[in-house]
């Protein structure tokens, strides 16, 4: 198969992490994109202990000349980058009466104007290659959320920024899809957890009695969907979201 070169953001650990991993087994080269570049060392690591390709990358996602700077990076170092799957994200919970202004521009600041400079930056060797799998992390968040109004709406966003780049972008032989995970077992909600005052190990234990499948999610199931809509054979599948949630929405 042609050797592609993929990039994830906040791929230091957890989803991202995960994701990395699988779309460099899968035989993609995979630039390990996290704000701090010596987070990425145990991705790229794990990567090379396989037998994979992979490149650690500091960048702030949110921020426009970072971003310029490591896609820059990617396509000198790695080649033309045609895989791109929008990762990184942060928590900034609170009820709505509580929320700071700060805490509702960060959270869109990562996810939402993380994943347009990124795809904006990437989108130029995607059409040039007339070949490209851009993947954006979704949420069941996006259904809405209590202590969530900033990363519902940027997660429900994602959705609609992912539609209208697979409408603009299919001509050129990219697909657009997004993935919106339920509980998965991260950092991030390991910190939730602490957050509400609860052990990881009950909280997880009380997600899990309230999905389907009876256990949360770990980041391979993430990095499973992921592999899909990033392969060769998915090119008819664009604009789409799907739920990987042990259920219908949890
Ligand atoms: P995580 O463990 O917190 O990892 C997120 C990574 O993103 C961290 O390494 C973080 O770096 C990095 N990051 C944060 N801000 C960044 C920036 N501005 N530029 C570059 N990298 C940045 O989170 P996760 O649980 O793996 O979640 C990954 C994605 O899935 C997120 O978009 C999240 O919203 C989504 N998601 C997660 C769940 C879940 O249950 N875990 C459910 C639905 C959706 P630092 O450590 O330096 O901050």
């Amino acid at each position: 198969m042609t050797q592609r070169i993929a990039i994830v953001t906040g791929a230091a650990r957890g989803i991202g992490a995960a994701v990395a991993q699988r779309l460099a087994a899968d035989g993609n080269a995979v630039a390990v994109l996290d704000l701090d570049e010596a987070a990425c060392a145990n991705t790229v690591a794990a990567i090379e202990a396989a037998g994979g390709t992979a490149l650690a990358v500091g960048a702030d996602v949110s921020n426009e000349e970072s971003v310029q700077a490591a896609v820059d990076r990617i396509a000198a170092e790695l080649g033309a980058p045609t895989i791109l799957v929008n990762n990184a994200g942060i928590l900034r919970d609170n009820l709505l009466f509580k929320m700071s202004v700060d805490d509702w521009d960060a959270v869109m600041g990562v996810h939402l104007r993380g994943a347009f400079l990124m795809s904006r930056a990437v989108q130029k060797y995607m059409v040039e290659a007339k070949y490209g799998r851009i993947v954006n992390l979704s949420s069941t968040s996006a259904l809405g959320n209590r202590g969530q109004a900033n990363y519902a709406a940027a997660k429900a966003g994602m959705q609609g920024f992912t539609k209208t780049l697979a409408f603009e972008l299919g001509k050129f032989g990219v697909t657009a899809n997004a993935i919106a995970p339920g509980f998965i077992a991260t950092e991030m909600t390991a910190a939730t957890a602490e957050r509400v005052g609860a052990t990881f190990e009950d909280f997880k234990a009380v997600a899990a009695s309230q999905i389907p499948v009876q256990r949360v999610g770990e980041p391979d199931d993430i990095a499973h969907t992921a592999s899909f809509f990033a392969s060769e054979g998915a090119g008819f599948v664009s604009g789409q979201v799907i739920y990987v949630a042990g259920g219908p929405r949890d």
